[in-house]
């Protein structure tokens, strides 16, 4: 019988049973499932923001054997865990989930409930239902991009949503009457783990699907398009970013620590913070494009003139880095993989004296 809202309740006892007998047989041997606890689920929660599993793995292996639990990141140094995170993108969460480690170490009890869990910074309602439905059983629906994805589908949903927050809104009751109030941490995951290996965005795999008998949209001609979205009118700036070498040190920017983005870390400095305007500057700079960053950040190699130095001795958060040193930098995960290839290259620019 397929699912829709008149018969949810009466459809929901099978439906959970058939999602959850699949979970139990394909579901991804991950490292936060093998041994759940509040803080694996916090962390693997905060580091799949916006991250694929993949990347995360290795990052939250390697973390959890530095920090095993809330206590020991919380006496951990800033420094070090910016580091720990470089190259997973998205800083604030490594900042959020460290104060989070302070915070929930000084309570004499840690929070059991998704209303709980959304008192620290960094933690929305999606993150806090993750962390409390597998955590601590409480029957809270998670809603991402992939249950969102399935729940649409299963309804047969045609109606155009604003964005993600929008639709999020929508399916949310819709996902609490369907969560199983025996297993919600399992039921979640399920949904979401339905979402990313079979009712997948491109392709989504029908046959093998274990809610196929509960689906109004399968075998119909648009269900590659449900849930359909207000297509966004995107424009992307480039940015010109600068490759400024003095001896064996690479000039790299330093946000404070307080900074709203990239707190504390470091990155290649752009053209537009030196005062460079690349298409105009004399051609004594010396400019030569090197290379891309990312789709719509452009590298180039400048000489470190006279003019150059005076710019780069008024600006604070500018500081000379040990090329043997960028391993322990803070840098952009992009801007470290980038440099370090290139320094790898046998093409090196050719540097400047020391400043
Ligand atoms: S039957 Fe197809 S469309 Fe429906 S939930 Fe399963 S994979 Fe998604």
């Amino acid at each position: 019988m397929v699912l829709r809202a008149s018969n949810l309740r009466q459809v929901a006892p099978s439906l959970r049973s058939a999602l959850l007998a699949w979970f139990k047989k394909h579901q991804r041997r991950l490292p936060w499932r093998v041994k759940p606890s509040a803080y694996a689920t916090v962390v693997s929660e905060l580091m799949c923001q916006q991250t694929q599993i993949a990347t995360v793995l290795p990052y939250f292996e390697r973390w959890v054997s530095k920090w095993p639990d809330f206590a020991n990141l919380a006496k951990a140094e800033e420094a070090e865990v910016l580091a720990h995170w470089a190259g997973l993108g998205y800083y604030s969460r490594a900042k959020n989930l460290w104060r989070l480690a302070q915070e929930v170490a000084a309570l004499s009890e840690v929070p059991t409930t998704a209303a709980g869990w959304q008192n620290f910074r960094g933690v929305g309602p999606y993150t806090a239902a993750a962390i409390a439905s597998i955590a601590f059983r409480e029957p809270v629906a998670v809603v991402d991009g992939n249950v969102i994805r399935v729940l649409a589908r299963l309804m047969g949903e045609r109606q155009e949503f604003r964005d993600g927050a929008q639709a999020m809104k929508y399916f949310q009751p819709l996902a609490n009457q369907l969560v199983d109030p025996q297993h919600p941490g399992d039921f979640n995951q399920a949904m979401m783990e339905l979402g990313a290996l079979v009712c997948r965005k491109a392709g989504p795999l029908c046959d093998a699907c274990p809610l196929a008998d509960f689906c109004q949209s399968r075998g119909k001609s648009d269900l590659e398009v449900v849930p359909r979205f207000t297509p966004k009118k995107r424009q992307f700036a480039t940015v010109d970013r600068l490759v400024v070498l003095a001896g064996s040190q690479v000039l790299l920017r330093r946000y404070g620590a307080t900074a709203k983005r990239l707190g504390g870390m470091c990155e290649l400095p752009t053209a537009e913070s030196l005062q460079l305007t690349l298409q105009t500057e004399p051609a004594q700079i010396a400019k030569r494009t090197i290379g891309t960053v990312t789709y719509a950040e452009r590298l180039h190699a400048v000489k470190l003139t006279s003019d150059l130095k005076k710019r780069i001795k008024t600006d604070a958060e500018l500081e000379w880095v040990e090329m043997t040193e960028l391993a322990h930098a803070s840098l952009s995960g992009p801007h470290r993989q980038w440099l370090q290839k290139w320094f790898t290259r046998n093409d090196p620019p050719k540097p400047g004296k020391s400043p």
